[in-house]
């Protein structure tokens, strides 16, 4: 599965966000880039640990995320027939789903005062439990 790093927790919201690592300004840091869209630095993290720790001290983080053209290519109205599915894209889309939960964790690290005991996300002061917990407690088959 290809994965590539995303800034998953930019707050400063500016229009032109590109969102790629790739496209960042680079600076001496290997693990830190320049964002000139938001003028904030982003830290690429290669762990949930440290995009958590980053997350929590306000900072724009860039983590790996599963890269869309993995994904089946999504539908609006009915379909002709049935879409076929390959393995390899239901498990890209099952990383998705959780991908986008870990995002919703990292977004929330600033209305945190927790972390979830199982997985170390932020949980929001008004949740009882994790997003990431959550997704997977919904997807375990019954
Ligand atoms: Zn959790």
């Amino acid at each position: 599965m290809k994965m590539e790093p995303q800034v998953t927790n930019c707050s400063h919201r500016a229009q032109s966000c590109p969102r790629q690592w790739a496209t960042l300004k680079e600076t001496e840091s290997a693990i830190e880039r320049f964002c000139e869209s938001c003028s904030q630095t982003v830290y690429l993290c290669e762990d949930e640990g440290s995009a958590i720790t980053h997350a929590i001290a306000g900072h724009c983080v860039a983590m790996s995320l599963v890269s869309e053209p993995e994904l089946p290519a999504m539908w609006l109205g009915t379909p002709p027939k049935v879409p076929v599915i390959t393995d390899a894209q239901r498990e890209a889309l099952k990383q998705h789903h959780l991908d986008s939960e870990k995002v919703r964790a990292l977004k929330d690290a600033k209305y945190s005062n927790r972390l979830c005991e199982y997985c170390g996300f932020p949980i929001a002061t008004w949740r009882k439990t994790c997003w990431v917990c959550d997704a997977a407690e919904r997807r375990r088959p019954t």
